[in-house]
């Protein structure tokens, strides 16, 4: 876990308990804003059960499991040597990745 990550979850938490205390004052100030009739507008527009079906399994089908780091950093299938970025020649051995 690195440091940038660290402090991001040390803000959030401070960020949504300062949030939870003032859970009223948000709710009513959003609610004063029209926020909250329009979310309840598009709630029963758009966020139907067969939209949110769709929606989640289309976040789980585009998921592809590992492709953040694989996809920047991979390894030559000749020569084992380590690619860093979207090359489609190997440094080390030249064949084609
Ligand atoms: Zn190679």
């Amino acid at each position: 876990m690195s440091l940038t990550i660290r402090k991001t979850i040390v803000l959030g938490l401070i960020g949504s308990i300062l949030l939870l205390g003032n859970i009223m004052l948000v709710a009513n100030w959003l609610a004063d804003k029209g926020v909250v009739d329009w979310a309840r507008h598009l709630r029963a527009d758009y966020l139907t059960g067969t939209a949110i079906t769709i929606i989640v399994v289309l976040l789980i089908l585009l998921v592809t499991p590992g492709a953040g780091v694989t996809g920047l950093i991979r390894r030559c299938p000749v020569c084992d040597h380590v690619l860093v970025g979207r090359g489609k020649y190997c440094g080390e051995c030249g064949s084609k990745v």
